[in-house]
């Protein structure tokens, strides 16, 4: 019996291995670009995780050495907290992402994880430390169950309903004829994008990371599932340090602190009453938002699509 099950578990667990590293590249997908080769360091050290402080330090950055991105960026997330990033689209808010994955190394300055500089430390426990949610929510042709386990096949039946029901999907999930054991996915049942986006959110929960990454996670919602979802998203924020990518900025307002980048530089940084009060860039985002939806508001129809 065990000479048997030894191997087959082995096989498990590299299957499991690889698989995970293909949905975690999937689940990159919109962070990723193309990514260059990234290697651990001889004797790197696993990343020991003490609060999750996460610090850009005067970072610099190209996908080609003619064509800076992101020019001398100093963002500072101290443990436990949300720091939002917002600005222009192309303005270098993805690629931070990927440099906080090390999808590509900083060609100036530095991005350390409770001090330790992410160049020190093996890839695989920097992945196990920072979960992602992205905008589209990769499933499997498997069942719900299985699709939220995935963040920690190991996890417990109750943590996994726990974590469901953080994300509020629990309710909608035992409604259904075949529950948990619903099979999802292409073959499956079609989830709309907001309960995609929840069995996204149930999975990191369970994974339970004490660093998150949100790249505009509800930028492809309409407002009403995104307002739903925000609860979920900020029930995952607690006790864990966030860097949150956002397009519409209401829902950053509550942001530790929020940073806009323009054309790959920091232009203004602070808490959203003290950026409004300033007038400047936020502000005028912020007017620009608030028109768009109160027309929005007026005209349904019209502004639809
Ligand atoms: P944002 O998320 O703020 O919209 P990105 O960080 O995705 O912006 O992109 C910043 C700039 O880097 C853009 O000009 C984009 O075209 C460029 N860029 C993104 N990915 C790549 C890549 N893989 N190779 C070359 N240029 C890239
Ligand atoms: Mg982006």
């Amino acid at each position: 019996m065990i000479q048997i099950t030894m191997p087959l578990n082995f096989l498990g667990t590299v299957y499991r291995e690889i698989r995970q590293s293909l949905v975690d590249m999937g689940e990159m997908f919109d962070l990723l670009g193309q990514p260059a080769e990234i290697t651990d360091k001889r004797g790197a050290k696993d990343l020991n995780v003490t609060g999750g402080a996460v610090e850009l330090d005067d970072v610099s950055f190209g996908y080609e050495a003619a064509r800076p991105i992101l020019k001398g960026v100093n963002i500072r997330a101290g443990a436990g907290e949300t720091v939002a990033i917002v600005g222009p689209s192309g303005s270098g808010k993805s690629t931070i992402g990927r440099l906080l994955f090390r999808f590509y190394d900083v060609t100036g300055g530095a991005l350390r994880i409770d001090g330790q500089d992410v160049r020190d430390i093996t890839q695989d426990s920097l992945h196990d430390q920072i979960g992602v949610v992205p905008q589209d929510t990769v499933l499997f042709n498997d069942t719900i169950l299985y699709n939220i386990a995935y963040g920690r096949p190991e996890a417990s039946r109750e943590e996994l309903i726990a974590a469901a029901q953080a994300a509020k999907i629990h309710d909608f999930v035992v409604s259904l004829p075949e529950g948990y054991e619903t099979k999802v996915g292409e073959r499956g049942l079609k989830l709309s994008g907001g309960e995609k986006q929840r069995v996204g959110i149930a999975r990191t929960l369970l994974k339970n990371p004490p660093i998150l990454l949100l790249d505009e996670a509800t930028s492809a919602l309409d407002t009403q599932t995104e307002r739903d979802i925000q609860e979920s998203l900020k029930a995952m924020g607690e006790g864990r340090t966030v860097i949150t990518i956002a397009h519409r900025l209401s829902t950053i307002a509550d942001a530790d602190r929020i940073v806009v980048l323009e054309k790959g530089e920091v232009v203004e940084e602070g808490r959203h009453e003290a950026l409004l009060a300033r007038g400047g860039r936020y502000a005028a985002m912020w007017a620009r938002q608030s028109a768009e939806e109160e027309t929005e508001r007026e005209a349904p129809r019209a502004a639809a699509g």
